[in-house]
C-alpha cells in the first residue's frame, strides 16, 4: 500500500427519518441562544417550522438565499446576523442556503447547524464560494464547516424529482473527483465508492416513486458520504468546468454537474485506472463513462448544455477561463481538449473514451513542453 496522509474533519452528524425532532437538543448542545434561521424564499415554510421548534432560541429568519451566493446578498445576510445579535446559524435547505450560512460564518465565526434538503453535500465541507462581478471564487476555511448536520430524509420527500436526480449526480461528481484526486488514500476511496453505490441504488428507486422512504434515505446517506470526500480531497477538471459555467453563465448548478460528468469521466478514463474500476463496481457497469450517461438517460436527466441555457458561441470563452487557472487533473488538459469536451457536453453526445495510447502520447508531449 502506498503512503498517504488523511486529515479527518470534525463534525457531528445526526442521521435518520424524523431526526429534525432533535433540533432543540442539538441547538442546546451548541449552547446557542439566538439562532438565525436561513432559507430560500421557496423554503420559507421550512424556516418557519424550524423557528417554531426553536422557540425562544430563535433570533429571526433570513429567507433570501439564492444560487451561487452573490456577494451583495452575502453582505445583507451578515448585516442581519449582526443586527439580531445572532450566536448561531441554522441553514435549512440546499447548497445555496448552506453557502449563505458559510458566507456569514467566514467573517463572524458563528457556528452553523446545517439541515440539508438536497444532495449537494456542502454541509460536510469547509469550502465556500462567492460570486462577484460574474466570477465564482471558492476557498477553504475551517470556520465555515458546520458543527452539526441533521440529515432527515423526510425533508427530501418534497424535493422535485428532476432536482433530486441532478442533485444526486452532483453528489456522485464529488466522489468521482475524490477517487482520482492528487491526495489519494484508501479511506477516502472506500467512502467515495460507497457514496456512489448508495446513490446509484437510491436514485432509480425515487425515480419510480419520489416518496420511497428507503430510496430517499439511501440517496441522502450517499450524499453525506460524497460531501465528506469532497471535503477531504482536492477537486479536478469536472469541478473547475462547472464553476466556470455556473459562475460566469449562471447555469443551474446540479444540472450543469450532471451534464458535464460523463464527459469528464470519459476524458480521464485512461488516466485514472483504479478510480474507474471503483466507479464501475459501485454502479455495476463495465464502463464508468457510458454507465453514468446511461443512468442519466434512464432517469430522464438533462444531457446537453444547449438545453440549460448555454450558447455555443460561449464555449471558447469557457475553455479559456478553465485554462487560465486550471485545477489538478489526472490527464493533461489543453484549451483544444477542453473545447472538444465542452462541445460534446453541449450537444449531449454519448461519451467516447480516448484511447490509452493517445493519453500516453499526450502525457509524454506535455512533459517535453518547455
Ligand atoms: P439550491 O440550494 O440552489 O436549491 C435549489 C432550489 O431547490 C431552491 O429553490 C431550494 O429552495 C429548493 N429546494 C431545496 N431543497 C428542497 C426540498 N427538499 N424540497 C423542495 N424544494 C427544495 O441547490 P443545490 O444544488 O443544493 O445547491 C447549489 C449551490 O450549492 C451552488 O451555489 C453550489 O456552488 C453550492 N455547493 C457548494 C458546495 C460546497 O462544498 N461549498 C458543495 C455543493 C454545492
Amino acid at each position: 500500500m502506498d503512503a498517504f496522509i488523511l486529515e479527518s474533519l470534525p463534525g457531528r452528524v445526526v442521521f435518520g427519518p424524523g431526526t429534525l425532532d432533535r433540533l432543540a437538543q442539538e441547538i442546546e448542545q451548541l449552547d446557542a441562544k439566538r439562532a438565525l434561521v436561513l432559507s430560500t424564499p421557496q423554503q420559507e415554510a421550512l424556516a418557519q417550522d424550524i423557528a417554531r421548534r426553536l422557540g425562544e432560541r430563535c433570533a429571526g429568519i433570513f429567507p433570501r438565499a439564492i444560487m451561487h451566493v452573490p456577494v451583495e446578498i452575502a453582505h445583507a445576510a451578515r448585516e442581519e446576523a449582526d443586527r439580531l445579535d445572532a450566536d448561531c446559524l441554522v441553514a435549512a435547505g440546499g447548497g445555496s442556503t448552506i453557502g449563505r450560512g458559510k458566507a456569514i460564518a467566514l467573517h463572524s465565526s458563528l457556528p452553523i447547524l446545517a439541515i440539508p434538503t438536497t444532495y449537494a453535500g456542502s454541509e460536510m465541507t469547509p469550502i465556500y464560494g462567492l460570486t462577484e462581478a460574474g466570477l465564482k471564487k471558492t476557498g477553504r476555511d475551517p470556520r465555515v464547516l458546520p458543527k452539526t448536520v441533521i440529515y432527515d430524509p423526510n425533508l427530501t420527500l418534497g424535493l422535485p424529482l428532476g432536482m433530486s436526480i441532478t442533485s444526486g449526480f452532483n453528489a456522485i461528481a464529488h466522489a468521482v473527483e475524490a477517487l482520482y484526486s492528487d491526495q489519494p488514500n484508501p479511506i477516502t476511496a472506500m467512502i467515495a465508492e460507497e457514496g456512489i453505490r448508495a446513490l446509484a441504488l437510491g436514485m432509480p428507486r425515487i425515480a419510480k416513486n419520489p416518496l420511497d422512504h428507503d430510496g430517499r434515505s439511501e440517496c441522502l446517506y450517499g450524499a453525506w458520504l460524497c460531501g465528506s470526500v469532497l471535503a477531504t480531497s482536492g477537486m479536478a477538471l469536472h469541478h473547475k468546468l462547472c464553476h466556470a459555467l455556473g459562475g460566469t453563465w449562471n447555469l443551474p448548478h446540479s444540472e450543469t454537474h450532471t451534464i458535464v460528468l460523463p464527459h469528464v469521466v470519459a476524458y480521464n478514463y485512461n488516466a485514472a485506472f483504479e478510480a474507474m474500476r471503483r466507479i464501475e463496481r459501485a454502479m455495476d457497469t463495465s464502463d464508468a463513462a457510458t454507465g453514468i450517461f446511461d443512468l442519466m438517460m434512464r432517469l430522464n436527466a438533462p444531457v446537453a448544455l444547449k438545453d440549460i441555457g448555454m450558447r455555443h458561441d460561449d464555449l471558447e470563452r469557457a475553455a479559456s477561463l478553465v485554462m487560465q487557472s486550471p485545477y489538478y487533473n489526472p490527464r493533461h488538459t489543453t484549451r483544444e481538449s477542453i473545447l472538444h469536451l465542452l462541445d460534446n457536453a453541449f450537444f449531449g453526445r454519448r461519451p467516447a473514451v480516448a484511447s490509452a495510447t493517445d493519453v500516453t502520447r499526450e502525457a509524454a508531449a506535455a512533459s517535453r513542453a518547455p
